[in-house]
């Protein structure tokens, strides 16, 4: 058994070691109680000697006194789940050094010393995948945020920086392939079946960014020439089988590094650059310094098993790594705090980067709704945090879409108001002023204002408030003026811990269009920086149609009075195309909260299913876009604003709609479905457009006519040479009652056995289909031979997809409740960090409707009964509960 899963462990953190113990809540850490490290270590070797059951560690570190620490004689070391083998002084065998809780207290004499420990791990039962895990009989590790306490005694906080030089050996058989950050220094045979490897690191780097991988691996290999000239040896590091699916991946990190040279004027730093992917992974990927550590699912691609979604995600996640190297390793985060300086800037960097490579209004639509579909309900539920959060009890937890995604909108509104050169001015004086450093978001706020020339005091409220605000916007016309006037009223709701909020400085870009002409005379950017304010805007002979945050410049929720005439205007009209999406997305969401409370409105209905008619049409549309058009806003968006909700009254609203549009436009999704199926397959923006829209199509017309829907999938499905097309149409098949479902699921599964990440899409097309029985067939799936809970990928297809399927999840039995809090009891003791991601879905029950939430909150309180949870689980469980 794993200790790390043994009830919380509060001596988990070096600043905590010694604070004030807090009746309450002993084991909250507070940003306000940053203090410099005692001890700093300016070098540490590692030696390894490999095994999957049984790796021993032998560190040797410089430890110094840092001249700007508090003096403390003793050196704390973080530990986790690991016990000293031997202790060593300046070489000789250390006295008076002691354990409190898991961490290691060292009293040391002089200013400088050599501490040496020894270490012993064993990978193959650490299931928890942090620290040095086995994963298919190769090792690999996982250290942010505080997983290398789970490999080696050390201070391991992000604000001290090392040199590393790592040695590995091990059975030549068995780990054919030995990584670790850096430069690949030397190797050697030892003639006895084993070999080693150095690796040398020049660049200092905290604890979080170390790396280690070895196994048997083959490469994808190429090479980049840096704008100064430094040729870099690439490789996509797989198992034997996966080589034909890594050219995708490799082409992403060389764009990648081309373009942040282009876009930021950053450069890579050594002649080496490496990508593991690791079928057993608890997130996307991992930026180690110069050894990228990924999720397969984020490498691996090939036409046959990616869809062009995954192709996307590969792109994405590739450059989102890559572009660590600066954002987050040159320059890196002072305390977990921090994280959304390294996070939300970084994100930021790959949504651009994937706006370059391909639309930049469909991957803004694609990012704002991710934004409101995970990150809005989390800003306004009881795990609500600031981007900067001011305390935490465990820093997974904190891997948030608000640290991520917000943290990039808050970023990207410095964009809008700076503009692109302004932006790079402080950017180029973030890096310069900080390479080498652990900074702040402070610095890089200070970094904006003086580079980039923006005043930003009102806006580090951005940082330190949370709650997504809402803005209410009315307009009034004066005939005599011809005068607009824009009234703006913004509200940041109360979230825990921040009754009180003050008004921020909202960014709003607008423009005003004439009726007649259907244009306007350009765009205007609006701060509305108080709780209340006006702007008029003259030259007007009637009331102009009014077009407000235009290509979101800020991550708000807007209430505008606005008349469904206008809202069509703007879904027809609008030259933005976000602005487009926007009006028909609102549209829609009047028409599905105003019939769950008194029916549809047939003059709404019957304009949404006319102006979906036009988006059908429109040639001046392209498919990815027209796809992202045809898409209704998801259920955990609406329910934020029908807030206390019946989910499945929503559910069935949406669905109901879907069903009108699809019968009023049979012929029309049928012509689409008939344009866009011949199509051949090409990875060009025509091509995947031609499918995004193939699959929607059908999704309409599933909803009006089940039979012609079924017969065009299963002809979908047949003739498929991509999984963008067969995934589509099984997704459609697999919520419609045909015989073709069960022979085209079993003729899936077995076309691809073996294939996990194929094999997961399996488990996830049941879990998330629209046929009434899922909650049967993920109870059947869970015991499935192909089914394991120790395998993060395959718990996620199953499990987040059944707490994302609203209807199933919601079922008025409790029973998606039950099935969510079972699996998070039995996955807490393997998987601490996975199993806390689950409690969110519970953790909504404030929104739903009064039965319903009993029943969350019943499942809540079953799990917080369980004495043995992890400090992850726990926190989770005890803020959903109270918060
Ligand atoms: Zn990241």
């Amino acid at each position: 058994m794993d200790i790390a899963t043994t009830p919380s462990n509060p001596a988990g953190n070096p600043e905590m070691a010694d604070a004030a113990v807090e009746p309450h809540d002993p084991a909250t850490i507070r940003r306000k109680d940053y203090t410099p490290p005692s001890w700093l270590v300016p070098e540490i070797r590692l030696d390894f000697d490999l095994g999957v059951e049984l790796t021993k560690v032998v560190a040797t570190m410089r430890v110094e006194r840092n001249p700007a620490g508090d003096g403390d004689q003793t050196l704390h070391l973080c530990g986790d789940n690991i016990a000293v083998m031997s202790l060593k002084v300046d070489g000789e065998s250390a006295e008076g050094w002691s354990m409190s809780g898991s961490n290691l207290l060292l009293p040391l004499p002089g200013a400088a010393h050599t501490v040496t420990i020894e270490t012993h791990l064993h990978p193959a039962t650490n299931s928890q995948l942090m620290g040095l895990y086995a994963s298919n009989g190769m090792l690999c590790t996982q250290c942010e945020a505080e997983g290398f306490r789970r490999i080696t005694f050390f201070p391991d906080r992000p604000d001290v920086l090392s040199k590393y030089t790592v040695r590995m050996e091990g059975p030549k058989d068995l780990f054919p392939v030995l990584l670790s950050n850096g430069n690949l220094a030397d190797q050697g045979d030892n003639g006895d079946g084993t070999h080693w490897a150095l690796w040398d690191d020049p660049w200092p780097k905290p604890s979080y960014l170390f790396a280690l991988v070895a196994g048997q691996l083959v490469a994808n290999r190429d090479t980049f020439t840096t704008m100064g000239g430094r040729k870099v040896d690439l490789a996509v590091w797989v198992r034997e089988g996966d080589l034909e699916r890594t050219d995708h991946a490799m082409r992403s990190l060389i764009n990648s590094m081309k373009w942040d040279e282009d876009t930021f004027g950053r450069e890579y730093d050594l002649d080496q650059f490496n990508i593991v992917a690791v079928s057993d992974f608890n997130m996307g990927a991992m930026e180690n310094k110069g050894l990228n550590i990924f999720n397969t699912r984020y490498v691996l691609a090939d036409p046959e098993t990616a869809t062009d979604g995954d192709y996307d995600g590969v792109e994405g996640v590739v450059g989102h790594e890559y572009f660590h190297n600066w954002s987050g390793n040159r320059v890196t985060c002072r305390d977990w705090f921090q994280l959304s300086l390294k996070e939300g800037f970084t994100v930021l960097r790959d949504q651009m980067f994937s706006a370059d490579m391909g639309s930049e209004p469909v991957k803004r639509i694609e990012d704002v709704r991710i934004l409101r579909a995970a990150q809005f309900p989390e800003d306004s539920g009881p795990l609500a945090h600031p981007i900067r959060p001011d305390s935490y009890q465990e820093i997974s937890n904190f891997y948030t879409a608000t640290v991520y995604n917000k943290g990039a909108e808050v970023i990207r509104m410095m964009h809008t108001m700076a503009g692109a050169e302004a932006f790079r001015k402080g950017t180029d004086l973030y890096f310069d002023r900080h390479d080498g450093e652990a900074a702040t978001c402070e610095d890089f706020i200070k970094a904006m204002e003086d580079g980039a020339g923006l005043d930003l005091a009102q806006f580090r409220l951005w940082y330190e408030q949370a709650g997504t605000p809402k803005v209410a916007m009315r307009t009034t016309f004066d005939q005599s003026q011809g005068a607009v006037t824009l009234h703006l009223e913004q509200k940041v709701p109360a979230t825990p811990g921040q009754a009180d909020k003050r008004p921020m400085p909202i960014p709003l870009k607008i423009a005003l269009f004439d009726r007649d002409s259907g244009s306007h005379d350009g765009e205007k950017l609006l701060v509305l920086d108080k709780a209340k304010d006006s702007f008029t805007f003259d030259g007007f002979t009637r009331p102009p149609v009014v077009s407000v945050n235009r290509g979101f410049t800020a991550p708000i929720q807007l209430d505008a009075e606005v008349l469904d005439e206008d809202l069509m205007f703007l879904a027809a009209h609008d030259d933005d195309a976000f602005a487009r999406y926007e009006a028909l997305q609102q549209l829609v969401t009047r028409e599905l909260l105003g019939a769950i409370e008194h029916g549809p409105d047939e003059k709404r209905r019957a304009a949404i299913a006319e102006a979906m008619g036009a988006v059908l049409d429109d040639p001046a549309i392209d498919d990815l876009m027209r796809g992202e058009l045809l898409m209704l806003p998801t259920i955990t968006f609406l329910m934020e604003l029908a807030a206390p909700a019946d989910p499945v009254a929503l559910h069935m609203a949406r669905e109901r709609l879907k069903a009108h549009i699809g019968t009023r436009l049979r012929d029309r999704l049928i012509a689409i479905h008939e344009r866009t199926s011949a199509v051949p397959y090409s990875l060009d923006a025509a091509a995947r457009g031609a499918r995004k829209v193939k699959t929607l199509a059908l999704v309409l017309l599933t909803a009006a006519d089940k039979k012609e829907a079924a017969a065009r999938a299963e002809a979908q499905y047949r003739a498929a040479n991509n999984m963008t097309d067969r995934q589509g149409a099984l997704m459609v098949l697999a919520g419609i009652d045909c015989p073709a479902r069960t022979e085209l699921l079993a003729d899936f599964h077995a076309r691809f056995a073996g294939n996990a990440l194929v094999i997961d899409k399996w488990f996830a097309l049941q879990a998330g289909s629209l046929d009434p029985k899922v909650l049967d067939n993920v109870a059947a799936l869970a015991s499935h031979a192909d089914f394991t809970i120790k395998n993060p990928n395959r718990v996620r297809s199953l499990y987040m997809t059944l707490a994302g399927n609203p209807a199933a999840f919601h079922d008025e039995s409790g029973r998606g409740y039950r099935m969510i809090a079972d699996l998070v009891l039995a996955l807490d003791p393997i998987n601490a960090q996975t199993a806390a991601r689950f409690i969110p879905a519970l953790g909504r029950w404030r929104k739903i409707e009064p039965k319903r939430a009993a029943m969350m909150r019943g499942e809540l309180e079953r799990i917080a009964a369980s004495p043995t949870l992890s400090k992850d689980t726990r926190e989770q469980v005890t803020k959903s509960l109270d918060g």
